[in-house]
């Protein structure tokens, strides 16, 4: 019997991993890779730590050419060589060589489609096309850039959009020595964190010296500034377009391919297309977000490579649990490392999911340590049931590993007391007794029992402004260092002593370094009988964190008489 023909449109993280799956499936497949690029199995991850210096070498960025494909695998690659058309009914496509223009047919049993996404470059930002723009996607953008660089001692860079691109882009220019100018329309970078967090990140970017500038997006290029709708100008040798992705599918899509709601390809739970025997996984599909249940799109390298090896068991006839996406990243902006997992606040809202969120900030390792930090971590849970949707951790230390375990907890539906009890590895250099992860549950379960009432630190402008009562819980030396204007010192260790100042007939705020000892202090009122006081979430770290960069840009007078970020 003919062995069956494997055509895989596009040879990087899905193209390439289906391709190599179906051969680890059958050593007989005649397989083969068409990439309109110049290269196959590349890092797009790695491609912005070229700039900083960490990767030497451009073609370091490559993993496997052809050859080395073809040595290893045992599967034909060809590279230019672009599919312009699949003819479903016929079982083949058509391809153009893109070094000499010949176009060609390839037939196939089945078709996988992995063509990626590819970066928006808007069209209403007047000099776009100007020769100092660039994106990064491949190789051969970080290869131009290079040469651009090199050719024009670029020294001051503008990039455009403060999602993951163009965060990791800014700070590996910077590391090399350059003068950075990250533009952001949103007022925060990184949407995938809610507003409060991000502001840490917003920090961590100011202090490392990169002009981050919120709420304003570039309306002009020119040879060496661009122009922002506010009017301001800055000066750029070059600019880097990092304002997302959108799906590389119009080939597709002309040939009959079905699309769904969020533009993304459509395909059914083993990446089918509507048409027979193609499949599409990665950036360019649709897929399913398996807390909300809607479509949603997720340009990720692991979901790319977990649904091609999928669709690849799929066309062997294997079982695929295709259990949709939860949504997990992390990034290091300079010394913070930060990642996040399932639902944010801000979606929870959109999608009218009623939830409450425990804000801690315990330390990473056992305290003496002299390496240990506070991590700052947000446990988003559904009201009233306890069921986990989501986290966000920032700090020195290992955030990854907390996210990890909640996004391990979302996807096995686990509860605020399936979290609390999770028995995980401790020793001091890795942990605390009771981790990070079972902290905040424990914190999630005394919110969700009503056992304490909280505000969202993003309130602390709005008390403070409106005269509330707020008690100062930290010993006398910390307030006196730096304190909320206004607020009242009573120290958790003078709290016994002193409940009979705190006023009855009025809500008053609570709130100490790390909300230890104000939760200490509220529970210790609540045996004399005092109800009415309210934790403010994120306590003095949280909010001289949150207020930090909108005070040093905006030239506002900080409710702060000054920071403590220890
Ligand atoms: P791609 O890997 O983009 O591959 C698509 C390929 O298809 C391309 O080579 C393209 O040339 C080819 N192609 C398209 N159309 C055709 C056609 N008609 N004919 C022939 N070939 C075609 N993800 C993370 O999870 N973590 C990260 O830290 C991370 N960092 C990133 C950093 C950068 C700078 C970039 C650009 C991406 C990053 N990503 C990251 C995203 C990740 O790289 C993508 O999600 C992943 O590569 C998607 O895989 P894919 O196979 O769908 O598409």
């Amino acid at each position: 019997m003919k062995n069956k023909k494997y055509v895989v449109v596009g040879g990087v993280a899905g193209g390439a991993s289906a391709a190599a799956r179906i051969r680890r499936l059958n050593e007989n497949a005649e397989i083969l890779i068409l990439d309109k690029g110049p290269n196959i199995s590349f890092s797009n991850c790695c491609l912005p730590n070229f700039f900083s210096g960490e990767i030497n070498c451009v073609d370091n960025l490559v993993l496997f050419g052809p050859e080395g494909f073809k040595k290893m695998f045992n599967l034909e690659a060809k590279v230019n060589q672009e599919v312009i058309k699949i003819e479903a009914d016929k079982h083949k496509v058509i391809v153009k060589d893109l070094t000499n223009g010949n176009v060609y047919e390839e037939s196939y049993d089945y078709l996988i489609l992995s063509p990626g996404a590819r970066a928006i470059k808007p069209t209403n930002i007047k000099g776009i096309d100007r020769e100092n723009v660039f994106i990064v996607k491949n190789v051969n953008d970080v290869r131009k850039i290079d040469e651009f660089v090199k050719a024009n001692n670029v020294k001051d860079v503008v990039v455009v959009g403060g999602g993951f691109i163009g965060v990791e882009v800014a700070e590996c220019f910077k590391k090399s020595g350059m003068n950075i100018t990250l533009v952001e329309a949103q007022d925060q970078v990184m949407l995938s964190f809610d507003y409060d967090f991000a502001q840490m990140l917003h920090k961590e970017l100011y202090d490392n010296g990169i002009n981050l500038i919120v709420s304003d997006s570039v309306v002009e290029v020119e040879k060496d500034k661009v122009i922002l709708a506010s009017g301001r100008e800055v000066k750029a040798t070059m600019v880097i377009m990092a304002i997302g992705v959108t799906p590389d599918i119009e080939m597709a899509v002309d040939s009959g391919v079905e699309v769904g709601e969020t533009g993304g390809i459509k395909v059914d739970a083993k990446f089918r297309t509507n048409l027979p025997d193609v499949y599409a996984v990665g950036d360019a599909i649709e897929v399913h977000n398996s807390i909300t249940k809607k479509k949603t799109r997720l340009p990720l390298a692991g979901p790319a490579q977990r649904q091609a090896r999928s669709a690849a068991d799929g066309i062997f006839g294997r079982f695929v649990n295709n259990r949709g996406v939860i949504g997990s990243s992390a990034i290091r902006i300079f010394n913070l490392n930060a990642a996040t997992t399932g639902l944010n606040e801000k979606e929870c809202q959109k999608q009218g999911i009623d939830y409450m969120a425990a804000y801690i900030l315990p330390f990473d390792k056992v305290k003496l340590l002299p390496d240990s930090s506070v991590l700052h971590f947000k446990l988003i849970f559904e009201n009233p049931t306890g069921r986990i949707l989501g986290a966000q951790a920032i700090g020195r230390g290992n955030a990854t590993k907390r996210i990890d375990v909640i996004a391990t907890m979302i996807t096995m539906g686990g509860y605020l007391e399936d979290l609390k009890e999770l028995e995980l590895c401790y020793a001091p250099p890795f942990g605390t007794a009771k981790d990070v992860v079972n902290v905040a549950a424990m914190v999630g379960l005394n919110l969700l029992n009503g056992e304490y009432k909280q505000v969202p630190m993003t309130k602390i402008t709005e008390l403070v402004e409106n005269g509330e009562y707020i008690i100062d819980a930290r010993e006398r030396a910390a307030y006196e260092a730096s304190h909320v204007k206004g607020s009242v010192n009573i120290p958790l260790s003078e709290i016994r002593q002193r409940h009979h100042e705190i006023p009855r007939d009025r809500t008053v705020y609570i709130h100490c370094r790390t909300s230890w000892y104000s939760y200490y202090s509220i529970r210790a009122l609540q045996g004399y009988g005092i109800n009415n006081v309210v934790n403010i979430q994120g306590s003095f770290l949280g909010f001289s964190n949150y207020l930090y960069f909108n005070d040093k840009t905006t030239g506002r007078e900080s409710i702060l008489t000054g920071y403590n970020f220890n």
